[in-house]
């Protein structure tokens, strides 16, 4: 099994195929299967010659290393022929701070969905207003009428599909085209539906940033962070990632790319298993509205079809009007989901939020207590049966 020879032979394959396949030639490697986990800093060249003109393929630890390339090739492969170069961060949040950092400067306008990851605001209110950067947040479902919102400075545009925690589902064609026909740029969180299920450099998107953390690493046990870039974004991103001294661990690095080889498979079973639950949830009258674009009933579920070719596990529900303490009594009896942030691993969470007190264009008034959920890889039934659980809890308290 041998890398494609060219481009063109690697773009015919499948993507489950090219999860498979690129960033790594076992020709190179003894025959072993994986590239293994280079730990390092110096890197020794054979001459005089060599070190005075920088020759090799890799200089020096933090700008790369046989792992890290094997990784950013995966990626790359994955993202399609639009993807220029692909960086890799110690986190997610990195890889926005970074994309961010890497296409503005001072004087510069930001437009920011306003159901963005919370710690991207909060970067864009802090860091980036202290240097000169002023961010407006727009209603995420502003679609081409986004266009009333740039100024003359406006240079970036972040677009979350779908937002965090409330799932609403931008038109990322039509902000791409109103930004480009500005001289904006577009980036894109696409961390929910990572590079299988939504290309996102092909909708209009420049930057597309993953928090690998999630379901490329797909374990619960890495902090990573991926940024795509076309032609155009590309040299911006390398040098800014290179100059902020970015680089990530290399057991981290080699533990995405193991992770990333099962991308598809894990996916499916999150999407399938997610889909029956979120059907299920729709149907019990504790339940108020189900968050989820691939559900018909979503009213993002048009663009999600257009534009996605599948859905994660992640989605979250409204419950009819309760009290605090019978919302706790449901999360404290489930036994199978776990409380915590994070997600994309194997394993079931869920937890509560409230995006009331935070949000600037939009107001959130859902009409009920809401929970995210995320469904990992255990039985469908086991899980509803924990819900269950959950319910008849709640129902005690209320
Ligand atoms: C988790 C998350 C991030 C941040 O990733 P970390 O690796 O935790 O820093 C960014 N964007 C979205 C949408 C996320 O869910």
């Amino acid at each position: 099994m041998t890398q494609p020879k060219n481009p063109t032979d690697l773009w015919e394959q499948h993507p489950d195929t090219r999860l498979v396949t690129a960033g790594r030639d076992p020709r190179f490697l003894n025959g072993f299967v994986n590239t293994p986990v280079v730990h390092g800093s110096t890197v020794l060249y054979p001459t005089a010659d060599d070190i005075r003109n920088d020759r090799g393929e890799f200089q020096y630890g933090r700008e790369g290393t046989p792992t890290t390339k094997a990784l950013s090739d995966a990626i790359a492969a994955l993202e399609g022929p639009a993807c220029a170069g692909v960086a890799l961060l110690p986190s997610g949040l990195a890889a926005i701070s970074t994309a961010l950092l890497a296409v503005l400067k001072s004087g510069d306008h930001l437009l920011v969905s306003d159901s963005a990851y919370r710690p991207t605001r909060r970067f864009c209110d802090g860091m980036l207003a202290r240097y000169g950067v002023t961010t407006t947040y727009y209603d995420p479902l502003i679609g081409a009428d986004i266009a009333k919102l740039f100024k003359p400075n406006t240079r970036a545009v972040l677009v979350e599909a779908p937002g965090s925690q409330s799932f609403e589902m931008p038109d990322t064609p039509a902000i791409a085209h109103a930004a480009h026909e500005r001289g904006a740029v577009v980036l894109n969180d696409n961390t929910w539906a990572t590079p299988l299920f939504f290309r996102s450099l092909d909708k209009g998107v420049d930057i597309s940033i993953h928090a690998a953390t999630k379901y490329i690493g797909g374990h619960s046990d890495i902090m990573f962070g991926a940024v795509s870039a076309n032609a155009g974004c590309w040299p911006a991103l390398a040098e800014a990632t290179l100059v902020l001294g970015q680089c990530a661990g290399p057991d981290d690095v080699f533990l995405a790319l193991r992770g990333l080889r099962t991308l598809s498979v894990r996916l499916d079973r999150h999407q399938q298993s997610a889909l029956q639950i979120a059907r299920w949830l729709e149907r019990r009258p504790e339940v108020l509205r189900v968050l989820h674009p691939a559900l018909p009933t979503d009213p993002g579920h048009a663009i999600w079809k257009r534009d996605f070719t599948g859905a994660s596990g992640l989605f979250s529900v409204i419950l009819k009007p309760a009290p605090e303490q019978a919302v706790d009594a449901f999360l404290d009896a489930l036994t199978l989901f776990g409380m915590g942030y994070s997600w994309g691993g194997y394993e079931s969470l869920v937890i509560p939020f409230d995006c009331a007190n935070y949000r600037t264009a939009t107001t959130w008034s859902p009409g009920g207590p809401a929970l995210r959920f995320h469904i990992g890889l255990e039985d469908v039934e086991d899980l509803k049966a924990d819900l269950v659980r959950g319910f008849d809890a709640l129902k005690r308290v209320r």
